[in-house]
């Protein structure tokens, strides 16, 4: 684009941004710590999702401090369901490392915020320019198809080589005086107008600036490499009853679902039936031979790149002592206090059903 051309994109689409934005309760503040928040929730989420646990996470923990101190657990509680839960533990690793090295202070330089654990580029140029007013550009999802609509980028996308070139264009039209402003009104555009489908051109307040619509191109944009296929695991999992207790386990503090509770079992393997899976995955992974009495529900969930299909069984615990072969951690509960422990998703699929059959037995 050319001067002129950047400088009449700038004004429209903040004239837009202004008189349009949504209502959302991270906007309007420049407290760096709900900011901060808020744009670690929106990674890979949904802002209509995101909404409620904003609330339920900030009204929990209020600030900096209390997050830094609080038990890892509640804080794997209170996202419970939001899932990629080591965005979580990251954001609580470094609040403790705020608190301890920056006296509670956010630092507002690029550096030393960049190095905090789960900051990663966008993190860093969200926050640093939503909450001190630094001029880098925010480079999501959302902005790479805008940019690739309006300067017909034939860079794909989803290829990781691309986003430097993303990053240049956008640090281009980025707005240095309001940064803040301008990243959110880029990201805004994303996601209400210049949608992935059926973006809203009529309504658009860049059209005149925007090639793809100008040579009626708008369908071919942005390029993208074809997805691989996700790939599908089968997994068998046992919920034990032993003397009106059922057995959890929870997850190594890494890793997907890090610090998590959950029923043992594992995946099945080939030609194995799903029965004899979960009995054999318990004796590996607890030590533990158990009867399998009835099979309880089939989940399926997606994750980001594999999706599972879950056989949850209910089983009697028949001999051995519980000795750890992966889980990081074990417990024997009553089903009432199945609500006291963080749990993925997948795992809450079939919390009524297990409800259900305890009542019935
Ligand atoms: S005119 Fe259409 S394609 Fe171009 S930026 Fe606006 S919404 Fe996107």
């Amino acid at each position: 684009m050319k001067p002129n051309e950047v400088q009449s994109f700038r004004k429209a689409l903040i004239a837009w941004y202004l008189a349009h934005k949504r209502d959302l309760p991270w906007r309007d503040t420049t407290d760096p710590y709900r900011i901060w928040v808020s744009e670690v929730m929106l990674q890979q989420t949904q802002v209509a999702t995101v909404v409620p646990y904003f609330h339920r996470f900030v009204d929990r923990f209020k600030d900096l401090a209390s997050l830094a101190g609080a038990d890892s657990q509640e804080v794997l509680k209170v996202w419970e369901g939001l899932g990629y839960y080591a965005r979580a533990r990251n954001l609580r690793r470094a609040a403790q490392i705020v608190l301890n090295e920056y006296g509670g202070v956010i630092p507002n330089r690029w550096a030393e915020f960049r190095r905090l654990p789960g900051v990663g580029d966008y993190i860093a140029a969200a926050v640093l320019s939503m909450a001190f007013g630094q001029p880098y550009p925010v480079v999501d999802g959302n902005v790479k198809r805008v940019l690739a609509r309006l300067l017909i980028v034939q860079d794909p996308v989803n290829k990781a080589s691309s986003t430097k070139k993303f990053k240049a264009i956008a640090d281009n039209l980025l707005e240095q005086d309001v940064p803040g402003t301008f990243n959110q009104a880029m990201m805004e555009l994303g996601a209400v107008v210049c949608k992935p489908q059926q973006p809203v051109c009529d309504g658009c307040p860049v059209q005149k600036m925007c090639r793809a619509y100008q040579s009626a191109q708008v369908q071919n944009y942005p390029v993208k490499l074809k997805k691989q296929p996700t790939p599908e695991y089968h997994i068998a999992v046992g919920v034990v009853f032993k003397n009106g207790h059922v057995l959890i386990t929870r997850r190594k503090p890494s890793g997907l679902l890090g610090g998590l509770w959950e029923f043992p079992g594992g995946k099945t393997q080939r030609g194995e039936r799903p029965a004899a899976a979960c009995t054999r995955e318990i004796k590996e992974e607890v030590n533990l031979a158990v009867k399998v009495d009835a099979h309880l529900s089939r989940v399926k969930h997606a994750y980001t790149h594999f999706k599972i299909v879950m056989d949850v069984f209910c089983c009697s615990y028949v001999s051995g002592r519980v000795a750890l072969n992966g889980p990081a951690d074990h417990r024997w509960i009553k089903l009432e206090q199945l609500d006291d422990f963080p749990f993925p998703k997948a795992n809450h699929k079939f919390f009524d059903k297990l409800k259900q059959y305890v009542s019935k037995k």
